[in-house]
């Protein structure tokens, strides 16, 4: 997914990535080109690596898991002081008796090993220098986002990177000091100085200097179990978040597990321990929704694990990349800094592109390969079957550099057995697999940037095993993912944001998981239309060109580029339709959008399933970010790149565009999950594709001794589609359509959405979600629905993760539940406000959507049996008592608070539909819960009708 404006360096979740430090291609194969940064004085060597090294013995703490919740180590003032003291006297111990016998590794530092201590040599020219840091997950305990092979710390770590300096700070002590470097400047000019005290940097943590200075190289020793074994990335906020138990680090029983060396990265490996003295217990009688504690299910004892943390400390580029600024109508993740020292700016804030350097080796070629390529290492975790589907979906790249001028760009290895790196160090960009029982994310792409320059040092693609898992030997779930809709994401607080463990600095990557729902929907109903049979080679042809598409989407994001979610209306349903068409141009703008699977319908031709090249946007994209060009014509260049936005098939809007968390999405062409230039007529054709899945499912004879739970997750897969189309299809009713044009382009960048659409998508809404049409089944099809018993028993029992399966099933619980999301969004404050300022931004002077139609609509079209004097039924009743405690709710609400037209329009078709009902109960033989309904309603709109007539007389 995701996902994931990432102020500098790395977000974690789903940020794209970066990697093209000079150095990162020394070790990938690739030549070096610049000087290193710092002089170093040791000579480089191979690689080494040191075995195991047990951690800090210093701090007092028992060496059991019950650590208390208050010691140091998990409070932690500033997160990883030792307890100790500074040392503030210079050591007197001779530097070669303290490493007398030490096992030495030597590479861009030096590390002496002896017994369970490791000391750093620090030489006096590497005081006081700005690397990068970064610190990655690499061993977890299986759930709750807490996972091996996360690129990222956690929390207040979740950034995962910081620009660090070595800091003497007296004669025996030594800080390790992350840099504030998204402010500047620090100089010695005026607003530099007010600058230097304004903002503060962070100590990641301090050391005791073990020996005195070396007689000939003056270089100082530092004892590294204390500094790294330590909760630095923050790991015991994830777990206390996850399962609200104290846990606390326990370093006598963490440690350093490997060290590794080359001559421009430090990589330090840490296994820690994380105990916990006594479990919480939930409080009795805890309000509803109260955050409770919970146990990990995975462990042996809950009040112990272990997690692996690998800090990489390297040499930034010591040649700054050419930074290239950001434009609005091109989306990049972009690395920001505040940068005071113009007055003349509006804001201070200047931010550039995230990209990697790519130079032309010919600058005089037409084609050249470049200096450095970008280079992906496919992790050795990747199941071989699938290796050839990521790289296609990688190189796919190619094309749009090709473009440019750039052959092979991108580049693809193999991480071998034998191969003594691990990608989770800062100079391999990598694609790999992750496991965990309930990861939230299919996949996704962070990465590291350099902060002066936005150039991406690092990237780490984690893909999620129950992708590929779920498509080959089906997906054992009960009860589809619930699909957030536009309207919870605006509802949902801002710290939203920054809780999920896949969410950081307004970054979300679901794709994969979008992806994986739509393959198994279409999947299903090819078997059941005969077209398909599982396990085919048209059935793996099916999930290589789904797994291509979806790396080339992580790709895309490791690359710099954001999502598009408007690029998938740039062509017609005929133009998809045709194979020839799609092979050439795709199936949408862009492979960053969450394109849904183009599946015809049962007498339509069947084109590509997927995108299976990039798209128009996404070649341009890339030539904004990448072209190589003067500096003294760049800003011309850019503005003629950029200014080309107005052109349809260069279409693009984002994330927050299309509805996030505290963002409401007001434009129904930005959406996640649609196709085509026209989304009403693929929500239509959508509806129908479930109806036939459905429809197969209800004649389908399972085969004597078949489970009976593959009937169940088909029916909710359908339930699945049409919530999500309930709420796109919303979208259209007081829908805004935005553009980020800038002046010149003859277009208007607000315009609200013609009338007639907005009509047609209450149709479409009325006749498939609203009616029950699409809800009728035959007798006896479902008391066959039942449920996967074991698998219900594993999420019981022994934590089998996602939601427990109810055994029963509810046919009106479903409907209503979908039906509540496009009634919410219909009947919002927001909808009935735009609605209402439609009239001011109609420039053709046409008359707009009123809310007395809308609310007119919904009352004519939710309670037409009053009309047409048919019967209610039970699932009818439901809708409108939907409906009615709206209605009620808004009448009784203080005036001031409702929008201008609501609550008029609101009191008008109260007062209709009260006598529509009063004259129905008059005249209809109806059930006994039918009149009891209508009663019910009735009596409801007279009361809230009285009460607003005595605050409010008519
Ligand atoms: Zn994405």
């Amino acid at each position: 997914l995701l996902l994931l404006a990432f102020l500098r360096n790395v977000f974690m979740p789903s940020t794209p990535l970066y990697c093209s430090l000079v150095a990162l291609f020394a070790i990938t194969g690739c030549t070096t080109i610049a000087p290193v940064a710092t002089p170093v004085t040791v000579p480089s060597v191979e690689p080494k690596t040191i075995a195991k090294v047990t951690g800090a013995t210093a701090n007092g703490l028992a060496p059991t898991a019950a650590v208390p919740a208050s010691s140091p180590a998990a409070t932690g003032a500033p997160p990883t002081a030792p307890p100790a003291p500074a040392a503030s006297t210079a050591p007197t111990r001779p530097f070669n008796d303290l490493i007398k016998d030490a096992k030495v590794t030597k590479g861009w530092f030096t590390t002496y090993q002896k017994d369970d201590k490791v000391w750093l040599e620090v030489l006096p020219e590497q005081f006081n220098q700005t690397f990068a840091m970064s610190m990655n997950i690499t061993h977890g305990i299986g759930e709750k986002n807490l996972y091996g092979n996360l690129m990222g710390g956690y929390g207040a770590a979740g950034r995962g990177t910081r620009m660090i300096k070595f800091l003497k700070l007296n004669p025996g002590t030594v800080q390790v000091m992350a840099i504030n470097d998204s402010v500047g400047p620090k100089d010695e000019t005026p607003i530099g100085l007010a600058v230097q005290r304004a903002f503060s940097d962070s100590l990641v943590g301090n050391a005791v200097i073990a020996s005195a200075p070396h007689p000939t190289r003056k270089s100082v020793l530092v004892e590294l179990n204390s500094l790294f074994t330590s909760d630095i990335a923050h790991v015991s906020y994830q777990l206390e978040q996850a399962f609200r138990q104290s846990y606390a680090l326990d370093a006598r029983n963490s440690s350093i597990e490997k060290i590794r060396i080359t001559d421009d990265q430090l990589t330090i490996a840490t296994k820690l321990h994380f105990g916990l003295a006594r479990l919480a217990v939930p409080t009795p009688g805890a309000p509803p929704g109260a955050p409770v504690p919970s146990i990990p299910s995975l462990l042996p004892d809950v009040r112990s694990l272990f997690m692996g943390v690998q800090y990489n400390i390297a040499k930034l580029p010591s040649v700054v990349m050419v930074p290239r600024a950001a434009d609005a109508r091109i989306g990049y993740f972009s690395t920001s800094q505040w940068d005071y020292s113009d007055a003349s700016q509006r804001v201070p804030q200047v931010r550039h592109v995230n990209r990697w350097r790519l130079e032309k080796k010919d600058e005089a070629a037409t084609l050249s390969e470049p200096k450095q390529p970008i280079v992906f290492w496919l992790d050795k975790n990747i199941p071989e079957k699938y290796r050839a589907s990521i790289t296609e979906g990688v190189l796919e790249w190619n094309k749009a550099f090709e473009k440019i001028g750039f052959k092979n760009a991108v580049v693809v290895k193999q991480q071998t057995t034998t191969d003594d790196f691990d990608t989770s160090d800062l100079r391999h960009a990598s694609i790999r697999w992750l496991i965990g029982r309930d990861v939230p994310f299919g996949a996704r792409g962070p990465s590291i940037t350099d902060p002066r320059s936005g150039e991406i040092l690092d990237a780490d693609i984690e893909i999620s095993d129950s992708q590929t898992r779920a498509l080959t030997a089906r997906y054992r779930e009960d009860t589809p993912r619930p699909v957030a809709s536009s309207a919870d994401y605006a509802a949902a607080p801002r710290s939203f944001l920054s809780k999920s463990a896949h969410l950081a600095d307004g970054h979300v990557c679901d794709y994969a998981h979008q992806k994986i729902d739509d393959m198994i929907f279409s999947l299903e109903l090819l078997e059941a239309r005969g077209e398909m049979v599982i396990g085919s080679p048209e059935n793996d042809a099916f999930i290589a060109a789904g797994l291509k598409d979806l790396m080339a989407h992580e790709v895309g994001h490791t690359l710099g580029l954001r999502h598009n979610f408007r690029a998938s209306t740039i062509y017609t349903e005929a133009q998809i339709s045709d194979p020839a068409f799609t092979k050439a141009n795709g199936l949408s703008g862009s492979v960053m959008d969450y394109n849904t699977i183009n599946l015809g319908l049962p007498n339509q031709r069947q084109s590509e399933y997927f995108m299976s090249t990039l798209g128009p946007y996404d070649y341009w994209a890339i030539e904004y970010g990448y072209r190589p060009i003067a500096p003294a014509q760049e800003k011309e260049v850019l503005a003629k790149i950029a200014g080309r936005s107005a052109e349809p098939l260069l279409a693009y809007d984002t994330d927050e565009d299309a509805g996030f968390p505290g963002v409401d999405g007001v434009d129904p062409d930005i959406n996640r999950g649609d196709l085509t230039n026209d989304p009403l007529a693929h929500y239509r054709k959508r509806v129908k594709l479930v109806r036939e899945l459905w429809d197969k499912l209800q004649t389908r004879q399972l085969p004597a001794g078949t489970s009976y739970e593959q009937l169940r997750r088909n029916f909710d897969r359908g339930f699945a589609n049409l919530n999500s189309i309930a709420d796109l299809s919303a979208k259209y009713v007081g829908g805004v359509r935005l553009l980020r044009d800038y002046s010149g382009t003859g277009r208007l960048p607000i315009t609200p959405v013609p009338v007639k659409q907005q009509r047609e998508a209450l149709n479409l809404i009325a006749e498939n979600l609203f009616s029950e049409s699409n809800f009728v089944f035959a007798p006896g099809f479902l008391n066959r629905l039942a449920i996967d018993y074991l698998n219900r028993e594993s999420q019981i029992f022994s934590g089998g993760g996602g939601m427990i399966s109810g055994v029963s099933l509810s046919l009106p619980e479903r409907i209503l539940a979908m039906q509540r999301t496009v009634l919410s969004r219909l009947t919002s404050d927001a909808v009935a406000r735009r609605l209402s300022d439609a009239e001011a931004l109609s420039a053709t002077g046409a008359a707009p959507l009123s809310v007395s139609e809308l609310y007119a609509t919904l009352t004519n079209k939710i309670w037409s049996e009053l009309d047409s004097g048919q019967a209610v039924s039970s699932t009818r009743r439901n809708l409108q008592r939907e409906h009615l405690r709206w209605m009620v709710t808004l009448l009784k609400r203080d005036g001031a608070a409702v929008p201008g037209d609501a609550r008029g329009a609101a009191r008008s078709q109260a007062k209709t539909l009260l006598a529509k009902l009063d004259n129905a109960k008059r005249k209809a033989k109806s059930s006994t819960d039918q009149r009891a309904h209508f009663d019910d309603s009735a009596d409801q709109l007279r009361a809230a009708l009285n009460a607003l007539a005595m605050r409010s007389p008519a």
